[in-house]
């Protein structure tokens, strides 16, 4: 993509509404634009990294087994009567009225709608275990809207649903989505860190909050340090491994919120316990047959008889991703991306467009890395260099290749690491296999 022809509004001063760093850079990034309080559009730089966060997501939860559906934004409320929610969800529910008098509502959260997509076909303890997913627009009226994306009104979220015949099974299920998490997190350059939580409205029995660490987060956490090296220990690992082992060992190690936290009582000698800020992104829960025991949705057993099939929900906060990746990691000059969700991978700046030499070179990079499969965004306006220096630092690009007159004409680019500020001077040969490697 060439920077001239790019839809990119970026802002030169600080938006006045953002009160939290990834909000601000977001906005002055032309990632976002708010449409009412808490509901915006995703412009092109924004959507790209929101399509790379979600597919990410999409294929941590295809590898552990679990399929892809999509369930509507708009439900029914007879769905919600039936589960007792209608009621007690409250003002969080955005509540709609159809041409025919019909209530409808527009999505907080799946349980219901899968829960009765589920029972209307699967009769048999032989169809199971299932897991289900969808990545799909939610609303929640929330009361303060704030932090840009972070606590939207609408937002992405990736909501999965695990449906097993009895409790052993479904803390299996349970256990996949816990190493499932860690590894997508870890995929996505982030700390996270699974703190036990209260399951709250969802209600049950057993429930995981997902907190990435981030100085600016919202929630205080305290963590045992080896909760921060297992990223490459969970993503070494599959559905068919001894998740059990792996998750006793995890859950074992000491991590609590704020309000859980007791020092007295603490595990973690005062010296190694880590003090930390958290923004939490997933959320976890099991919560065996609060839905399908009203919802009547039962499964027969071996013996025959049916019983109400064993649930649990596994949220990721995909939009809330966006910032909170941002919040984790940007400095003073603007994002830094984790190669994994960059919008582009690398950023061509060529400083004298205009210039045959200049031209020629950057036209031929720019050729290179489409044909090594590399996503370039090429500077090719006609602008001071400071100001184009400054852009490419602010949108956060992982790498950033500079074209002047007198490398190009001795055959040299200048090749700089956005997250280190590391910069080198390499051979125009060489440049591309230094990105791809
Ligand atoms: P919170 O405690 O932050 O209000 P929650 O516990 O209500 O979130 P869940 O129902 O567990 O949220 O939803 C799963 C995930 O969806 C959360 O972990 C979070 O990442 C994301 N999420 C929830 N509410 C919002 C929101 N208002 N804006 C953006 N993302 C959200
Ligand atoms: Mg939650």
């Amino acid at each position: 993509m060439r920077l001239s022809q790019f839809f990119l509004p970026t802002l030169k001063e600080n938006p006045s509404e953002a009160q939290i760093v990834s909000h601000r850079l977001m906005l002055r990034a032309g990632m976002i634009r708010q449409q009412a309080a808490g509901i915006y559009s995703w412009l092109p730089l924004g959507f790209r990294v929101l399509k790379k966060i979600e597919q990410v997501v999409r294929e941590e939860q295809d590898r552990f087994g679990c399929q892809e559906i999509l369930m509507p934004t708009i439900q029914p409320a007879d769905l919600w009567r039936e589960s007792g929610r209608y009621d007690d969800y409250g003002k969080e529910m955005l509540r709609i009225r159809d041409r025919s008098d019909r209530d409808m509502l527009y999505g907080p959260t799946n349980e219901e709608m899968v829960t009765d997509i589920f029972r209307s076909s699967v009769k048999s303890y032989k169809q199971l275990p299932q897991l289900l997913y969808h990545i799909q627009w939610k609303f929640r009226d929330e009361v303060r809207p704030r932090f840009g994306v972070m606590r939207g009104r609408e937002f992405l979220m990736k909501d999965a649903y695990s449906f097993d015949i009895d409790y052993d099974s479904a803390r299996r299920s349970y256990n996949k989505f816990f190493v499932c998490y860690l590894s997508t997190f870890a995929r996505l350059g982030l700390k996270a860190v699974p703190v036990k939580a209260d399951t709250g409205p969802i209600g049950g029995d057993l429930s995981h909050e997902f907190q990435i660490l981030a100085e600016t987060g919202e929630s205080q956490v305290y963590v045992d340090p080896r909760l921060l090296e297992l990223d490459t220990e969970a993503r070494q690992l599959g559905p068919d491994d001894d998740l059990a082992a792996f998750v006793d060992r995890v859950t074992g190690l000491y991590a609590a919120a704020d309000e859980m936290h007791d020092a007295a009582s603490c595990p973690v000698p005062a010296a190694e316990l880590q003090t930390r800020r958290g923004i939490e992104v997933g959320h976890i829960f099991y919560f065996g047959s609060k839905y399908s025991a009203p919802m009547g949705a039962t499964v027969a057993g071996p013996d025959g008889t049916p019983r109400p099939v064993e649930m649990g929900s596994y949220g990721i906060g995909v939009s809330r991703l966006a910032g909170a990746i941002i919040e984790a990691s940007h400095d003073d000059a603007g994002i830094i991306w984790p190669d994994a969700v960059a919008p582009f991978d690398v950023g061509l700046i060529n400083l004298k467009p205009g210039d045959a030499t200049c031209d020629a070179v950057a036209q031929d990079l720019y050729q290179r890395f489409h044909n090594a499969g590399l996503d370039p965004l090429y500077d090719d306006r006609d602008e001071r260099a400071g100001a184009k220096f400054a852009e490419m630092d602010l949108i956060g690009l992982p790498w950033q290749v500079v074209i002047g007159p007198r490398g190009a004409a001795n055959g040299v680019a200048e090749i700089k690491r956005r997250a280190t500020g590391e910069k080198i001077e390499l051979p125009l040969d060489a440049v591309v296999a230094r990105i791809k490697g």
